[in-house]
């Protein structure tokens, strides 16, 4: 049994069959051959070997011949590898007594030799990058046409990946996919919030692991404590069953809150909205008694489609979610692409710093037939209900005012064509950085109501990357120079009579519900799984207790301390609700 730790970014647990994607997307299932078979199985094997000397070989001529001798040996050194009289006896012996399918045979014998390299403390260790590169041209050449991706799962499985994009995730079939761990990605990443919302568990930033299993062996993720266990005993998956059956009872629990509002014990109504990627997502959170959507992030319509959604691709999901929430909010967010939410073919040129680059509102303003055509689908749809628009990532108020200027002229073109909108609909902006924060007082005139994203105001505050999981312990939301901006931001928009929400993860973390209704705040923003344990912190604290609270938890300077402080005091509400 081999446990590993990594960064626990979607709860709950799940056992299942492993399936392992390398950095290609290779799919390797464990596939036994026929033993009529295992002669053809066998050649194919030989075959795929020649093939793949033969790629080395024209690979070393190549650069033998445009940068010399020294460069063509690292070819020759995978030559000799590939060659190696005990590496061939190992493949034929799995192929031939264990009938293991070839391109099992092949991952499993050549990650065992990476793993030998790699646990090795010196330079020798880079050698395992030359075996998974052999690896990877044999199992090209063995797989050809038949090479599977995440597309054609069609079982219950647990992706285990190098790294999964947020669209890849946000593709990801969840009738299928039971949950996934990742060698990449930290605390704050897309791929992290788009598990929340698949409701599937989901543990990132384990490094290295994808050598020590294979395809179709039982693997169990705990997403509640950020730990995947390889070849678990029988204990172990006894003892998980009965985790599961819990959290099951738990939610059966939770259930029953749906229709109590979120409501304080001396009387203080908590509006808790959701947040969404894709429209379907409607249902979780009217199933949980939401209060209305808090945050739609739209990007997602681009993120799993091939084509630039149209007008009318727009309105389909926007009259959705608005019908469906029947008069209750529904703030959509304009389109937040950039940083790690990329469309590869829509990437103008590389850009070193994407998270500071052309982003979310910056992107919108410099693509504006695009803006436009969004900007006119939500318009459209707040003559079906309650629906507002968001700008994202707002910076100066330059940014804030062109945006509304683009909005005033989509508003006259459908005004002139007869086209039914509300011509009131709020207009409100997502308070994420440093700058938007600090000039709130500035921007709040402007606005009808503002939205805290502190996942990226964690980011941009402390100068964190937050999808990179080796700077994931600085990713950190009690850090008090974010709490001071949060406290600023909100503090600001009370003075100004402006509602303000906050939908960035921490919301929805019973952590922070005491100090962010002692900061003030009256509406909460959370992924759907949320909604029923918020609702509950809700309902067991007292605004006056959580003043309290957030007053000693803000005189605090180290977010470790702010951290212990906040886990003591949610550990004590939950003991006294059980009381
Ligand atoms: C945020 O930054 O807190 C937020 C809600 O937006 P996103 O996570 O989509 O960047
Ligand atoms: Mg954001």
């Amino acid at each position: 049994m081999l446990k590993l730790q990594g960064i626990a970014v979607s709860p709950g647990v799940t056992i299942g069959e492993a399936l392992v994607l390398d950095a290609e997307g290779f799919r390797i299932p464990r596939r036994f051959v026929e033993r009529s078979a295992v002669d053809t199985e066998l050649a194919r094997l030989a075959h795929a070997v020649a093939e793949t000397a033969r790629e080395m070989e024209h690979n070393r001529d190549r650069i033998h011949a445009e940068l010399g001798e020294q460069y063509a040996a690292i070819f020759d050194a995978h030559l000799a590898m590939l060659h190696d009289p005990r590496l061939q006896q190992e493949l034929t012996a799995a192929v031939r007594d264990r009938n293991w399918w070839p391109e099992y045979a092949v991952s499993r014998t050549l990650r065992r030799y990476a793993k030998v390299f790699q646990s090795l403390d010196n330079h020798i260790s880079q050698r395992a990058h030359d075996i998974y590169d052999i690896e990877k041209s044999l199992l090209r050449n063995l797989l050809g046409q038949r090479r599977e991706t995440l597309a054609a799962i069609s079982q219950p499985v647990i992706v285990l990946a190098h790294n999964l994009t947020p669209s890849e995730t946000a593709n990801l079939d969840r009738r299928f996919v039971k949950g996934f761990a990742t060698e990449l990605g930290g605390p704050g990443s897309h791929t992290a919030i788009v598990a929340e919302g698949l409701e599937i568990p989901a543990v990132v930033g384990i490094g290295p692991f994808l050598a020590d299993v294979s395809g179709g062996e039982p693997v169990i993720l705990d997403g509640n404590e950020g730990l995947v266990i390889l070849q678990p005993d029988e204990e172990t998956i006894a003892r998980y069953r009965l985790e599961e059956e819990a959290a099951r009872s738990v939610a059966a629990r939770l259930g029953r809150l749906r229709d109590l509002p979120a409501e304080t014990t001396d009387g203080v109504r908590i509006q808790i909205m959701g947040n969404i990627e894709f429209p379907s997502e409607v249902e979780q959170c009217i199933d949980r008694g939401c209060d209305g959507i808090g945050l739609y992030r739209t990007e997602f319509l681009y993120l799993t489609s091939k084509r630039e959604p149209t007008e009318e691709d727009h309105f389909e999901a926007y009259s959705f979610v608005a019908r469906a929430m029947n008069g209750k909010p529904v703030v959509i967010r304009t389109l937040d692409l950039g940083a790690d939410k990329m469309l590869t073919e829509k990437t103008p040129e590389e850009e070193r710093n994407p998270c500071l680059g052309l982003r979310s509102i910056r992107l919108s303003l410099r693509q504006l037939p695009m803006f436009r055509t969004q900007l006119r689908a939500i318009l459209r749809a707040s003559a079906l209900g309650d629906v507002r628009v968001m700008f994202p990532l707002v910076s100066t108020i330059v940014e804030l005012r062109q945006a509304r200027m683009v909005l005033a002229d989509v508003m006259e073109d459908l005004a002139e064509h007869g086209i039914a909108f509300n011509r009131k609909m709020p207009v409100g902006m997502m308070v994420e950085t440093p700058a938007a924060a600090l000039m709130l007082d500035a921007f709040i005139k402007e606005v009808d109501f503002v939205s805290v994203g502190t996942n990226d105001l964690i980011q941009y505050t402390l100068a964190v990357d937050r999808g990179n999981k080796e700077v994931a312990e600085l990713y950190n939301a009690c850090d008090p120079a974010v709490l001071r901006l949060l406290r600023r931001s909100l503090d600001v928009a009370a003075g100004a009579g402006v509602p303000a929400n906050v939908c960035g993860q921490m919301s929805g973390s019973v952590m922070f519900t005491q100090l962010l209704l002692g900061m003030g705040l009256r509406q909460l923003s959370v992924p759907a799984s949320a909604i029923p344990e918020v609702k509950q912190a809700c309902r067991s604290v007292s605004v006056a207790d959580c003043r309290l609270i957030a007053e000693k938890a803000l005189t605090m300077d180290g977010a470790r301390e702010v951290k212990a402080y906040l886990r003591d005091q949610v550990r004590r509400l939950l003991a006294e609700t059980v009381a």
